[in-house]
């Protein structure tokens, strides 16, 4: 477990990752390698911020100090809005923030989303687009949704209550939501639902081969135990993870980030 603060009780820092929960996270023991190995006197803190706290979190971090803060779960949809009304949205790089924001500016009040791009890095380099099954409606999923169609993907698109897709505004034209779960005719399932934090795994009906990526990390994973037994690759969510860390410390610090320190640091 990381040692977290809440909030308004946060001393003065640099950066920081906020969410609810948030002590299952690895981004300061990263971040913290990160800056050993480039020599910066810099501390990066976990924070508990509740959904509808997020704009007077923000305001007091900022009056202590902190340049920047990463969110995660639940508040990535909000941090966009905050952004919305200030700075605005880093446009460059394919970090533009499309469906929710994981990374803040505090001084410029300004947006990016370095999920999307963090996670199409993170998938093997010899597996080329074909068909994507998704499972999981919420922010992760539809960010990697539109990261995958981009990327030339075509999508199954699944989530436990139905409707969520359905009702989203950006869903592609092409994209397929589908009832049930199964991989036959996919080449990648994603699980972005967050079954795994309670151990549980999306029910998938698998067939056929491929490779199964669970973005959660960190704990025992029943969806990619399920997965390798029936002879499908698997990666859990640690490379996306230092990824979407490695482009946040660039995008603040504007220095190359030492991925292999911050790998080391989360496995
Ligand atoms: P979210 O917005 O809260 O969405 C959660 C999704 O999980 C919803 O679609 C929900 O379905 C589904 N779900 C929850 N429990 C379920 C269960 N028992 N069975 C089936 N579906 C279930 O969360 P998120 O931001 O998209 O994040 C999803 C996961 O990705 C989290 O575990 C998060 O930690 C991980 N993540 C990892 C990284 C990384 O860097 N590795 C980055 C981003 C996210 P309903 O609509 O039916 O409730």
């Amino acid at each position: 477990m990381t040692e977290f603060w809440e909030w308004r009780e946060a001393p003065p820092g640099h950066f920081a990752v906020l969410g609810d929960p948030i002590a299952h996270s690895k981004s300061p023991a990263m971040h913290a390698a990160a800056y050993r190995a480039r020599g910066l006197r810099l501390d990066y803190r976990a924070v508990r911020v509740p959904l509808d706290e997020l704009a007077p979190a923000l305001a007091r971090l900022r009056d202590l100090g902190y340049r920047g803060v990463n969110c995660t779960v639940p508040l990535k949809e909000a941090a966009a809005e905050w952004a919305k009304g200030r700075g605005g949205w880093e446009e460059a790089d394919g970090l533009a923030p499309r469906v929710g924001a994981n990374t803040l500016d505090l001084r410029a009040g300004r947006a990016a989303s370095t999920d999307e791009a963090g996670f199409m890095a993170s998938l093997p380099a010899e597996l080329m687009p074909g068909t994507a099954l998704i499972l999981g409606a919420g922010g992760s999923g539809k960010a990697l949704a539109l990261a995958l169609k981009d990327a030339g993907w075509s999508l199954r698109l699944w989530n436990r209550t139905p409707g969520r897709w359905e009702d989203w505004s950006q869903l592609p034209a092409q994209a397929e939501v589908v009832p049930t779960a199964e991989s036959a005719g996919c080449s990648l399932v994603v699980n972005a639902t967050s079954a795994g934090l309670s151990g549980m795994a999306p029910p998938v009906e698998w067939a056929g081969s491929g490779h199964a990526v669970e973005l959660a990390y960190g704990r025992v994973s029943p969806f990619l135990a399920q997965a390798e037994s029936a002879g499908w690759t698997a990666q859990d969510g640690r490379a996306m993870l230092v990824e979407q860390g490695a482009l946040a410390f660039e995008w603040w610090l504007r220095i190359p980030a030492p991925r292999r320190d911050m790998l080391q640091a989360v496995l």
